[in-house]
């Protein structure tokens, strides 16, 4: 064995990250910040025109957040600390959420009772059921105003739904429906097939929303994007399937220590399975890490140990790389390969997104920021008069004792030794309320887009051209927060 260790001052490197540095103001010819286009990646194919991400994190990304995040233009992640079901349905709310054409329209019977018509609207919170018979041939429409007044719950569907139907066949566009919608003053447009069998469903408030989020991020059906994490040991497998048919459009393979061989074997694994489902892996800190993932299967790295606001993997572990670092060296990949690399945690400031994309990210994924708006599911809580929100490390000791109970069906007793055996690698907090996550990204965008016209930049490809670096020292950064006035 030899006797000199392994690392050495002469190889030693610098590390640095955010506040380190700040972005030389370039010539730019970019006359309204309106023209500078932010459009990023998460992975090989999942383009962003907002490239910002919401943490896989429960108290960050369920549904709700998902859902908003996708309508500004962004992702979100939904968390993996739920069991298989309650993750696919979390999933498939958002597919719900939006959409050109809805493909499984709910549906009744012309034989099913007036009652159970009732109870199936209520259930699903929609307003009106398309009745189908055998070979879902399109029969008629009930709705809720049909059921108004009618009090015999044991009549049919049949004598109560209306058989008056404007319809239009499959591959009409957004536009010549909303037409066909205002023409007749309706709310529905079945879509039927020559045989007059049903094909899907086209809704007035879908494409209303629509025409308020421009920018949303979409799959080619016109639904909302959603990504879904899945871990690497036990029921991954069954996860990501369950995942997929829920309709995910990108898996998430979320470890803390993502470049080790168990990690790189789950990668494989689900890239072999499911070989055009698009797949983003980490955390790795290292260009190394971000390569051995990619050759495993990855189409999108994430980047990041330890720079979270609720980690503290660096402080326990003493390991860990200064994010600005770790996504220059990782980012190398993309120049090399075309994966995109996700900068992911340490964004304290609007600023720092733009360091990162011009550090050669193609995206940025968000927890702190996001965990104080109201899509979060994170707890609510008032101290002062002053709205906060619980945000927490999903290494911390809270996290990880209530993913056990969760775990065993809430059987699990913790007791004092297990809580004192647990290692935990990131903390708790409360967070300011922040109101609305979708106006919160707006922000982070707006940000963005002034950083790009400093550089001179209108795409991301021109920041990662043009962006100039300048270090600066502990006084500049003093000097860079804004300040009230000095008493000297
Ligand atoms: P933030 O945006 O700075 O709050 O960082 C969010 C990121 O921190 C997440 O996306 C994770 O990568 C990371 N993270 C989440 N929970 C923990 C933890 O318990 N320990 C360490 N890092 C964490």
């Amino acid at each position: 064995m030899s006797l000199t260790p392994a690392p050495s001052m002469e190889t030693m490197k610098e590390g640095i990250t955010f506040s380190d540095v700040l972005l030389v103001p370039k010539r730019s010819t970019i006359a309204s910040r309106k023209s500078v286009d932010t459009s990023g990646s998460f992975s090989r194919n999942i383009k962003l025109k907002c490239p910002i991400v919401s943490a896989n994190m429960d108290t960050v990304t369920e549904a709700d957040m998902a859902i908003a995040m996708a309508q500004a233009g962004g992702l979100g992640i939904i968390h993996r600390f739920l069991t298989i079901e309650e993750e696919a349905a979390q999933v498939a709310k958002v597919k719900r959420t939006e959409s050109v054409l809805i493909e499984e329209p709910y549906t009744i019977s012309p034989r099913d009772t007036v009652g159970a018509a009732r109870d199936f609207m209520r259930s699903k919170q929609v307003g009106g059921l398309l009745v189908v018979g055998e070979g879902r041939k399109l029969l008629g429409v009930v709705s809720e105003r049909d059921l108004q007044f009618h009090d015999d719950d044991s009549a049919p569907v049949k004598a109560v739904m209306s058989s008056k139907l404007v319809t239009a066949r499959p591959g009409i566009t957004l536009e010549a429906a909303a037409k066909v919608l205002a023409r007749h003053k309706i709310e529905k447009l079945p879509i039927i097939d020559a045989s007059g069998t049903l094909k899907g469903l086209i809704t007035a408030k879908d494409i209303k929303k629509k025409r308020l989020h421009p920018e949303a991020s979409e799959d080619p059906k016109g639904r909302l994007l959603v990504g879904a994490a899945v871990g690497v040991v036990g029921d991954f497998m069954e996860r990501s399937a369950a995942l997929l048919s829920a309709g995910a459009d990108v898996l998430v393979v979320d470890v803390a220590h993502g470049h080790s061989d168990h990690v790189i074997e789950a990668v494989a694994r689900i890239k072999k399975r499911w070989p055009a489902a698009e797949l983003v892996a980490g955390n790795v800190a290292t260009y190394e890490g971000a390569r051995d993932l990619t050759e495993a299967g990855a189409d999108g790295i994430k980047v990041g140990v330890g720079p979270g606001s609720i980690c503290s993997t660096r402080i326990v572990s003493g390991a860990g790389v200064p994010q600005l670092t770790a996504i220059l060296d990782c980012a190398k990949l993309t120049a090399k390969s075309g994966v995109p690399v996700i900068s992911d945690g340490g964004v304290r400031d609007p600023g720092d997104i733009t360091k990162a994309m011009a550090a050669g990210a193609s995206s940025v994924m968000i927890g702190s920021l996001l965990a104080g708006t109201e899509e979060s599911p994170g707890l609510m809580i008032v101290r002062g008069g002053i709205k906060y929100k619980l945000y927490r490390g999903m290494a911390s000791l809270t996290a990880t004792l209530s993913r056990r109970i969760t775990e065993s069906g809430g059987h699990h007793r913790v007791d004092d030794e297990e809580a004192m055996e647990v290692v935990a690698e990131g903390v708790e907090s409360m967070v300011p309320f922040r109101g609305r996550a979708f106006e919160v990204v707006h922000q982070l965008a707006g940000g963005l887009r002034s950083g790009m016209s400093y550089s001179g930049a209108r795409t991301v490809a021109e920041l990662w051209r043009k962006a100039e670096f300048i270090r600066i020292t502990p006084a500049a950064w003093a000097e860079s927060l804004p300040r009230l006035e000095r008493k000297s």
